[in-house]
């Protein structure tokens, strides 16, 4: 039997043509492919600009200092998310604040509320899995104690909320290329959406040595820059992505339908259109049925084995962080089903039947 991927990157002649004309154009960094790379995610997300970043975290990481984080400030995250979510801000000597789940793996608003103090001056808020939170509702906390909120769309390109688009609705939506996300480069970047041009301008600076001209540094900045062909990829990536979402919807149902009564499925919430970056079940001895899988040719993961504020980096740092009983206690019975732009039906049904045969429920 064939192998099932986790995931799979797209990738066919218009893709390696795009590369190629980047190669040939003789330009290699920020130049017109990137440009328009911004502005088309820009008009696919509705914000008023994307600027584009060597990758989610470090783009991020100058967002933040743009933002004026620093020692003694507390900005609220979720533990059960990928390590990057809360790397910029520790580096610039914040301190994350931990959240725990709701049953839709997102935060728990409740909790969320109860954790903002007089150091909070943001929230980090994650589309976990590529399903919405509910934006609006920690948009309105966020205006009300004066923090700013950033919705982290590193797994969610393309994901709607009440039919907006993810990434346009907080003050800043960041973005990952890597090459597991919905939305790759095949290697890494990243970009940030704003309605603020203001600090987008700023952004483009600081990402480039502080220029705005070639010789004209108003203040210190980096290389965070993103090169010619990596925009040229994503750009008709970008143009797949919608279908692609399309088809993981479709993938999805078919899971959520031939899984039914059998393990716990992941919950849509009336807001969300789900871009499903990963279809995650909750189940009963789940290192067994991962092995089971694993020995039917079927690819799994675990999203993630370890949350953050149990990892050894953070518990270094900020020793005694509180307990997260929902996060965990969720890690030890995720389990991430393959799911891809071009997954076929038959996939869906070969994985759905393997898991269960697993339970006796074939
Ligand atoms: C992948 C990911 C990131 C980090 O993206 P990079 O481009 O690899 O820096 C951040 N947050 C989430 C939720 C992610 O899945």
């Amino acid at each position: 039997m064939s192998k099932i991927p986790l995931s799979k990157c797209f990738v066919n002649p218009e893709v390696e043509e795009a590369a190629l004309r980047a190669i040939r154009s003789g330009q290699y960094i920020l130049a017109s492919e990137s440009k328009a790379f911004e502005a088309e995610l820009a008009a696919h997300t509705g914000a008023a600009a994307a600027v584009l970043g060597s990758s989610w975290t470090m783009i991020v990481y100058l967002l933040h200092q743009l933002q004026g984080v620093g020692p003694g400030d507390e900005i609220i995250v979720p533990s059960h998310t990928a390590f990057p979510t809360m790397e910029p801000l520790i580096h610039l000597g914040a301190r994350p604040v931990f959240a725990d789940i709701d049953d839709s793996y997102g935060m728990d608003f409740a909790h969320v509320e109860s954790l903002v103090s007089p150091r909070t001056i943001g929230v980090i808020g994650v589309h976990l899995y590529g399903h919405p939170l509910d934006n609006d509702l920690f948009l309105a906390l966020a205006r009300k104690h004066h923090l700013w909120f950033i919705e982290d769309c590193a797994q969610a390109q393309g994901a709607r909320y009440n039919g907006k688009t993810v990434g346009s609705m907080g003050d800043f939506g960041a973005f990952s290329f890597f090459p597991s996300k919905n939305l790759t480069v095949l290697g890494d970047g990243g970009c940030v959406c704003t309605n603020d041009v203001q600090v987008a301008d700023r952004l483009r600076m600081l990402r480039n040595h502080g220029r705005q001209g070639k010789y004209d540094h108003e203040f210190p900045g980096y290389n965070v820059r993103f090169s010619e062909i990596s925009a040229a990829i994503g750009r008709v990536m970008l143009k797949h992505l919608d279908a692609f979402n399309e088809n993981r919807r479709k993938i999805a149902a078919r899971y959520q339908e031939r899984l039914k009564g059998i393990v716990h499925l992941p919950p849509v919430r009336p807001w969300a259109t789900p871009v499903y970056h990963m279809f995650v079940i909750r189940c009963e001895r789940r290192d067994e049925l991962q092995k089971f899988l694993k020995e039917k040719n079927i690819e799994t993961g675990i999203h993630y084995p370890k949350p953050n504020h149990l990892q050894p980096g953070v518990v270094a740092l900020f020793p005694n962080t509180p307990k997260l009983p929902r996060t965990e206690q969720a890690v030890k019975e995720i389990l991430s089903l393959p799911i891809h732009g071009e997954m076929a039906l038959d996939d869906a049904d070969r994985v759905a039947g393997a898991v269960a045969e697993f339970y006796g429920k074939k």
